[in-house]
């Protein structure tokens, strides 16, 4: 796996903590200071493009991810909107075995970003969800056969032979550059207290008149405040999925003008949204290199001529 995510959101950072984040601060932060959360960067399970990382390469990573920032990627505005990762390690999963048949091992890390007021709202998103899925960007020198372990084989990935699975190993990480937060739609549970009064009257299952009590009432108010936030959050990944679309339709369908798909687009649910911007992407991304990209420069090659790539 080659995308992770969000595993936790920890309340105050411990001792431990603060004294690795202060070797990156200028001057030295408390604890209440800062946001610290957890993170699954990416694991040796082989993942839907038949590749994955060996354990070696997951542990050079572990070195190479240590510093690194993890950037908010839908909004680039500041330079106050990255967190640094802090701390990483490997995590042996209990009991999970792998495609290819090895214990399931994660990269893990810890991340955190000063509590300022212009990182409140991702701070937020982080703690609701919406912010949750991260891709990891790096470069490595060499893809080799995971069943043979040759550079090339006969092998073809996704092959299955003799009950293995035919998957490129990626090995010799030789830099990382940083992990993208990817915005994921608004559908969480706010964390708002429920109650069957309350569920009854917003389901419009009462025909006459209701008395609430003023807890009730404050409830209401915060699932409409909370609502109206979650509004606001779709609507941004929405104009987020209509550029993806119209940008890569500009690389696919050339000819087509841009007012066209800019009216189709705005036809379109959220969820047919989502699957065009997949799917163009993925046609853009045959014709150019614009999504992050995994393949590994041959090994031997001279380490200059290392073609970055992102996972
Ligand atoms: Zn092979």
């Amino acid at each position: 796996m080659k995308e992770g995510l969000v595993m936790k959101s920890a309340g105050v950072p411990g001792r431990e903590d603060m004294e690795a984040i202060n070797m990156y601060t200028r001057r030295a932060y408390g604890p209440e200071e800062v946001y610290m959360f957890s993170l699954v960067l990416c694991d040796n399970e082989i993942d839907r493009d038949f590749e994955r990382f060996s354990v070696e390469s997951l542990e050079r990573l572990r070195e190479l991810f240590l510093g690194k920032t993890c950037i908010f990627d839908h909004e680039r505005k500041s330079a106050n909107q990255t967190a640094r990762i802090y701390h990483t390690e490997l995590e042996q999963a209990k009991g999970e075995i792998t495609q290819a048949g090895e214990g399931l091992v994660r990269l893990t890390a810890r991340a955190y970003l000063p509590r300022t007021q212009g990182n409140k709202e991702t701070i937020e998103l982080i703690e609701s969800g919406i912010l949750k899925e991260v891709s990891v960007s790096c470069s490595v020198k060499c893809g080799v056969c995971g069943i043979c372990g040759k550079e090339s084989c006969e092998h073809k990935k996704g092959g299955t032979y003799g009950g293995r699975l035919a998957h490129t190993v990626l090995t010799e990480p030789t830099d990382a550059y940083e992990c993208s937060f990817v915005a994921v739609p608004a559908q969480r549970g706010a964390g708002v207290v429920k109650s069957a009064k309350v569920e009854k009257l917003l389901s419009g299952e009462y025909g006459g008149e209701v008395t609430l009590s003023k807890a009730q009432v404050t409830e209401i108010g915060e699932r409409f405040k909370s609502l109206s936030e979650k509004a606001g959050w779709g609507e941004r990944y929405r104009t987020e999925l209509e550029r993806g679309v119209l940008k890569y339709s500009a690389i696919v369908q050339p000819d087509m003008p841009r007012a066209v798909m800019e009216s189709a687009v705005k036809g379109l649910s959220i969820e047919e949204l989502s699957a065009m911007e997949k799917t163009y992407s993925g046609m853009a991304q045959k014709i150019l290199p614009l999504k992050p990209q995994l393949m590994p420069a041959a090994c031997g090659r001279k380490e200059s001529n290392n073609r970055d790539f992102k996972i």
